[in-house]
């Protein structure tokens, strides 16, 4: 994979999962890493010293996606210290499943707080950044939920299609300033987020998967880091499943 050697990146939600392995994927291809994290100090430190010891340079700050000026700040902390902005990765989210017949507003209101508000406050501030650059890369981390739905999460999917509606009219609006904006569909990967789920829920899961496993963070880190290459230069405003076929 091509190098990424003095660029700058910003992983939101990157003090473990998918978010601290698209991390570290892309510290190993050279970029200099601002890893947001909201709870867990001790976890985002252990990330840095990992990516220190492969030889690339990344700080933490914490911050709610959620909260307007919290995302600001992430932008703004990128700038001082590395210098410049030029990937930008929406990965926080969280869930609140629940039936619709039972689901509390809270609930409702929290899961599109973080995971699609928390996409557009980032992007919001990030992109005067990358179009005074003349360009930058953005993905978002949706879901296949987003595109098929979920029984129990009406919110979580709500907020992944919604994530898809951002990326592409981010896409058609930031692409004549070389900013290209794409969304990764993960299907289930394995992460304290999916390790909740009974066994039930996980064995029927892995029935629908052709490629008869879970996913690893590993698996969407591989994609993004792609997505941010200049070999995917010329793609914008898709949503790529990495899902084992799970939807085809
Ligand atoms: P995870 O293991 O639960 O990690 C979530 C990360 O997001 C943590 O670093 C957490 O930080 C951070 N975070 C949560 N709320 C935040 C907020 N308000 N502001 C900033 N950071 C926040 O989740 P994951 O499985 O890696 O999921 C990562 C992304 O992939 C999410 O957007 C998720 O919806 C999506 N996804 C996951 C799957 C899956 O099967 N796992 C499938 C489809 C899509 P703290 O630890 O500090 O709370």
């Amino acid at each position: 994979m091509e190098s990424l050697k003095g660029k700058t990146a910003i992983v939101t939600g990157a003090s473990r999962g998918i978010g601290k392995a698209i991390a570290v994927k892309l510290a190993e291809l050279g970029a200099n890493l601002v890893l947001n994290y909201r709870s867990d100090s001790k976890s985002v430190e252990d990330v840095i010293k990992e990516i220190e010891s492969k030889g690339s340079k990344a700080i933490a700050v914490q911050g709610d996606v959620s909260i307007f000026s919290d995302a600001e700040n992430i932008v703004k902390k990128a700038v001082e210290v590395f210098g410049s902005l030029d990937i930008l990765i929406n990965n926080a989210g969280i869930t609140k499943d629940g039936l619709v017949l039972r689901m509390k507003e809270e609930d409702f209101d929290k899961v599109i707080d973080v995971n699609l508000k928390g996409a557009f406050n980032c992007i919001r501030h990030a992109a005067p950044v990358m179009v005074k650059q003349k360009g930058g890369k953005i993905v978002n981390i949706s879901s296949v939920v987003g595109v098929t739905g979920n029984a129990g999460q009406i919110n979580y999917s709500a907020a992944k299609a919604g994530i898809i509606g951002v990326t592409k009219s981010a896409a058609r609006e930031l692409a004549s300033r070389g900013i290209n904006v794409n969304a990764v569909a993960p299907g289930f990967i394995q992460t304290d987020m999916t390790e909740v789920l009974s066994d039930k829920v996980k064995e029927s899961t892995l029935n629908s998967i052709p490629l008869k496993r879970f996913g690893s963070a590993q698996d969407i880190a591989n994609m993004v880091a792609f997505l941010v290459s200049p070999s995917a230069d010329y793609i914008t405003g898709q949503v790529i499943n990495v899902d084992g076929g799970m939807v085809m």
